[in-house]
């Protein structure tokens, strides 16, 4: 590794007991104008009940030392913070933070994920080092140590269900495995994830995990796991949704971007630039909530893919999707952004009546418009940047020949926007490394001939043997499949 780890120079976490947000508990909105919920209410379910996303019904109020302690200190310490102002007091849980920390106890750092300068105005935010070596980790881990607590104070049981294209069923699977009162089921596409990826679902070797490939694509698993919600099991079953519309998660992982902007602005004294390589706008909106209390954040800049419907959206007004094909980078293959919703709702100024019908509008004819007044209260804070295959083949070589670094196609997306981008000297930029190189090692050693070194401790993934069950890509077969694995108690 090259450059400086802020880490050596982070100070020891700290716990503030008179942090104290809020007067009033915050409540949550869907996007299409429905239901009004509390956190407590909202950190299982998935979808509101109108098809909208819950949104903060306002953003918390945050004073200079509350906002000094929200960008210092440890992962887990701001964590509890960020979900703190964002109305954990719902929760029947008394330390938020100590549920936080000891989910942090399965990483490598669980003081939070390394910030490294690699060069005048450039710094990686390393969000590859947890269990499964994807950020996804940082929003999981907590959230299945949250939901666990929570059902063990209630005595209740559940089950979490997860349609994946690979990072979010490996970091479902980590996180819920072996906890007494949840059982999680992942769905994936056959043939449709790294071995690597796949390995991660199927080697656990834990008895409360049910692993299904799927003969059909992510959309075929997407669209079982939402069916299943309807069925009759579900409330037997206690199902419960931790997809990546999951608001809990998105502010999970708010607090690395406070914690990262915090600690690049103290060396420099600049404002932040995030690249994020995007697929369904989760990480990215983390980012766009930490800028609006007040981190210190200048731009935000959404990179993609050949799957490039924000780039073509910040270009022609019009938000339009194309048919996914497979590249390099799998987790941004991805045409429906769906937590894109959310910032719709923000540049529709808080309109539910008028995101309603843009939602409506791209499901029956694949597409909305934006209005000019739209598109530049888009644009005060985000950009957005396409990188095609040779793109990223570039990147990656540029990483390693000139900066000595393995990067992962992902992150290779960001990486050349930088590249693209003028030098600005009013900020420091960052950009987020979103996967580890070896989960796609194939990619990698074609780019740059280096065939990248799995880390301790993922390496146990390619000794063990792998248990799952092969599933047609029906209702029934799934239905099936899940009921014996529950009869087997
Ligand atoms: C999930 C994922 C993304 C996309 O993140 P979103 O929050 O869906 O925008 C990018 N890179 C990797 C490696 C991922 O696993």
């Amino acid at each position: 590794m090259t450059g400086r780890n802020l880490l050596e120079s982070d100070p020891a976490p700290q716990h503030h007991p008179t942090f104290n947000p809020e007067h009033f508990l915050l409540n949550y909105i869907s996007t299409r104008g429905g239901e009004s919920l509390n956190l407590a209410q909202i950190i299982t379910r998935g979808t509101a009940n109108d098809g909208g996303l819950f949104v903060p019904q306002q953003w918390p109020t945050v004073n200079a030392r509350q906002l000094a302690e929200l960008t210092g200190g440890g992962y887990a310490d701001i964590a509890g913070r960020v979900l703190k102002l964002f109305g954990a007091d719902s929760l029947p849980i008394d330390d938020i933070t100590d549920v936080v920390a000891r989910a942090m106890q399965s990483f490598p750092e669980p003081v939070g994920p390394p910030v490294e300068q690699i060069t005048d105005g450039l710094w990686t935010l390393e969000l590859m080092h947890g269990p499964t070596l994807a950020f996804k980790d940082f929003a999981l881990a907590p959230l299945a140590e949250i939901i666990a607590t929570l059902l063990g104070h209630q005595n209740r049981q559940a089950t979490v269900l997860c349609a994946t294209s690979g990072d979010t069923g490996a970091a479902t699977v980590s996180a819920f495995a072996n906890r007494e009162n949840l059982r999680a089921v992942v769905l994936f596409p056959e043939g449709g994830v790294s071995d690597f990826q796949r390995r991660q679902m199927t080697t656990i070797g834990a008895d409360n995990v049910l692993a299904l490939s799927v003969r059909g694509d992510f959309d075929a698993c997407q669209h079982m796991v939402k069916a299943l919600y309807q069925t009759e099991a579900a409330n037997i079953h206690g199902y419960t949704a931790v997809n990546s519309i999951n608001m809990v998660r998105i502010l999970l992982q708010t607090a690395y971007y406070f914690r990262t902007s915090g600690l690049i602005n103290s060396k420099s004294g600049k404002p932040v630039n995030f690249i994020v390589p995007t697929g369904n706008f989760g990480n990215i909106y983390a980012a766009y909530i930490a800028k609006q209390l007040g981190a210190p954040i200048n731009q935000l800049i959404v990179t993609s893919n050949d799957n490039d419907v924000l780039p073509r959206l910040f270009e022609s007004s019009i938000m339009q999707c194309n048919t996914t094909v497979k590249t390099i980078s799998p987790s941004m293959d991805i045409q429906v952004s769906s937590n894109f919703e959310r910032l719709l709702w923000h540049i529709k100024n808080n309109n539910g009546a008028a995101v309603e019908a843009a939602q409506q509008s791209l499901e029956s004819n694949n597409k909305y418009v934006l209005s000019e007044a739209e598109m530049s209260s888009l644009k005060e804070n985000f950009s957005a940047m396409r990188c095609t295959e040779s793109d990223a083949n570039s990147a990656m070589q540029y990483m390693q020949n000139t900066h000595n670094k393995l990067i992962c196609p992902h992150t290779a997306t960001a990486v050349h926007a930088y590249l693209q981008l003028q030098a600005d000297s009013t900020a420091e930029t960052v950009v987020v490394e979103t996967a580890h190189p070896a989960k796609f090692s194939a990619a990698v050693e074609s780019a740059t001939g280096i065939k990248p070194e799995v880390p301790a401790h993922a390496s146990r993934l390619m000794q063990s043997d792998e248990i799952f069950q092969t599933v047609e890509a029906n209702i029934d077969s799934v239905q099936t499949s899940i009921d014996g694995f529950f009869a087997r108690g």
